[in-house]
């Protein structure tokens, strides 16, 4: 059933593999499987190194964005020389140094109604590493009408947090029904962020795929994992499906393509509120 694993995997791996838990064959899954990680910037890069170390066999990256001097202080995939250039190729770089074993397909470009389902169900994984509400919406509806496990992540200024969305449990919007109001929750542009916050809450994302990949472990499913850097405290909060859930409740939409993700990243906005 698992791949043969030859000498030199045997050896990279080794530490996995002597794990009881993983073993060859749950090493075998990771390299037979294709994670798909949207955004290649602070939560990316860790999610990025560890899941490339880890011999995940096929990485898709998301991302439209060059790298800039100011993404440097956290997004550690990219280096000084890097600036200017795709972060999808520099990402690739990394990648390929890191371990000949995975396959980079780049996706130079923003994930959109339009274009979400035709990139997402080509994995059977996605990980959420982006910035904006929006994008956080949209990937949970897609993911939740393709079937696909959502690992979402997000940081703002010293805190973090973490869930993790399967197909047959509670979604994005049955814990946050609306994103906060516009302009109440800037960006890292704005605010700032530790630059290890997203190291730190990306590393967890990193754990819950190679958990999932493996069939190990509990993820975090019906828990919000909520992080304070400042003291170091980590809060675990249930939540639940909600009946009434746009998405995954019983009258759930079946597609994205005519949600518009506007301001509150609404199903019920009208379609003017762009
Ligand atoms: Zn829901």
């Amino acid at each position: 059933m698992s791949l043969s694993l030859d000498s030199t995997q045997l050896d990279r791996y080794s530490r996995h593999i002597i794990l009881e838990e993983i073993g060859p064959e749950g090493q075998s899954a990771l390299l037979e499987s294709r994670v798909l990680i949207v955004g290649a910037g602070g939560l990316g890069a860790p999610v990025i190194q560890y899941l490339a170390a880890a011999g995940v066999g096929t990485l898709g990256i998301v991302d439209d964005d060059a790298v800039e001097r100011s993404n440097l202080q956290r997004q550690v995939i990219h280096g000084d020389g890097d600036v200017g250039r795709p972060k999808v190729d520099s990402a690739a770089d990394f990648v390929a140094d890191r371990n000949p074993d995975v396959t980079v397909e780049p996706h130079e470009r923003r994930i959109t109604p339009e274009n979400a389902d035709s990139i997402i169900d080509d994995y059977d994984l996605v990980v959420d590493g982006s910035d904006n509400f929006p994008t956080r919406y949209l990937l949970n509806d897609a993911c939740r009408i393709e079937g696909i496990p959502l690992v979402n992540g997000a940081v703002y200024k010293f805190e973090g947090q973490a869930t993790t969305l399967v197909p047959d449990g509670p979604c994005y919007r049955c814990l946050f029904p609306e994103a906060p109001d516009p302009g109440t929750v800037p960006d890292c542009a704005t605010t700032g962020v530790l630059g290890a916050l997203p190291g730190t809450i990306g590393c967890m994302q990193a754990t819950e795929v190679v958990k999932l990949l493996a069939d190990i472990g509990d993820p975090l499913v019906g828990t919000l994992l909520s992080y304070d850097a400042m003291d170091l405290a980590v809060e675990r909060v249930p939540y639940q499906q909600s009946p009434d859930c746009p998405v995954c409740g019983e009258d759930g939409i079946d597609s994205v393509a005519e949600v518009e993700y506007g301001d509150g990243c609404g199903i019920d906005e009208p379609a003017t509120n762009a």
